[in-house]
């Protein structure tokens, strides 16, 4: 019998547990363990890597990362009356799941993980982009992470692997190409959670480029993207007016027209507008 055979169901672990859902923490649990075995085998091979998970709840997913063979994960969940079941789990893989009591925002990864480290998590919805943009604009590349594997709104899934011309494509979608590969790996029905949310969820797969697509200062890329997308109806030298007092030359340097809209600019000419930005 393998160790995740010893647990009991996790609608038996919320009852005994009173883990009753809370809105205010994003709790939408995944209840199907074959489900959540599905999203760990998206986050590839975890027996040499340990793991980084956010808001394990009553553990369904850390079941499937640890059953899918990680190395070590560490479990982060705020909600205090989720550590009793997690310590159940831990119990059952000796020496493979540490668990955090606090909050997502608040720890710093490599105080507790040993690279190669991946990411994965059913997230909780209020903080999945704040997590995420921060995962994806540290001071260093390559980051602390190998990989993300992470559930969000499919409306926000769709914004991480946007393309131009969509009316998706934005800031989130050019922070995540730059210096990663993003793709949905899983779509799921509300049907799939306990309680269900209003709207359909999808996993995004995001894998750490060694360095970025194309060359740009970090911090001029993001406050172009932002001021650019920040007015995205407006033609780009209207937006971007605050960025740089000669933009229409800049924009024409880049190889964009200055009567272009954000939404029709790729993320290499973006790239060669912050550069063109940088040396002016
Ligand atoms: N991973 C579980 C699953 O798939 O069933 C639960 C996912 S639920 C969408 C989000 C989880 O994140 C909840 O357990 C919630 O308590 C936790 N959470 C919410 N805010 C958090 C924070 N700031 N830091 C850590 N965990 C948090």
């Amino acid at each position: 019998m393998s160790a995740i055979d010893t647990l009991p169901p996790l609608r038996e672990v919320i009852a005994s547990h009173q883990l009753s859902a809370r809105k205010s923490l994003g709790q939408n649990f995944l209840l199907d363990l074959n489900l959540t075995a599905k999203i760990a085998r998206q986050a590839g091979d975890l027996s040499q890597c340990d793991v980084l998970e956010i808001g394990p709840g009553p553990g369904g997913l850390t079941r499937g990362l640890l059953s899918e063979g990680a190395r070590r994960v560490l479990a982060v969940e705020k909600d205090t009356r989720c550590i009793p079941a997690l310590q159940e789990i831990a119990a059952a893989y000796p020496g493979r799941l540490d668990i955090l009591n606090g909050d997502a925002l608040e720890i710093d990864p490599l105080a507790h993980l040993t690279p190669p480290i991946r990411v994965a998590a059913n997230l909780p919805y209020n903080i999945g982009t704040e997590l995420l943009v921060r995962w994806l604009t540290p001071s260093d590349w390559p980051p602390f992470w190998q990989s993300l594997t992470l559930m969000f709104q499919r409306e926000v899934a769709e914004r991480i692997v946007a393309q131009p011309g969509s009316k998706a494509y934005g800031r989130l979608a050019i922070l995540a190409q730059w210096r990663a590969e993003a793709r949905i790996v899983l779509s799921l029905p509300p049907g799939a959670f306990t309680p269900p949310p209003k709207v359909s969820s999808a996993v995004v797969h995001l894998t750490a480029l060694p360095a970025p697509r194309y060359p740009a200062d970090a911090k001029v890329l993001s406050r172009v993207v932002a001021a650019a997308f920040n007015q995205r109806r407006k033609m780009l030298r209207a937006a971007l007016k605050g960025v740089s007092p000669d933009i229409e030359d800049r924009l024409l340097a880049a190889g964009i027209k200055p009567t272009e809209r954000a939404e029709q600019v790729s993320l290499e000419a973006f790239c060669s507008l912050a550069r063109q930005i940088s040396e002016a």
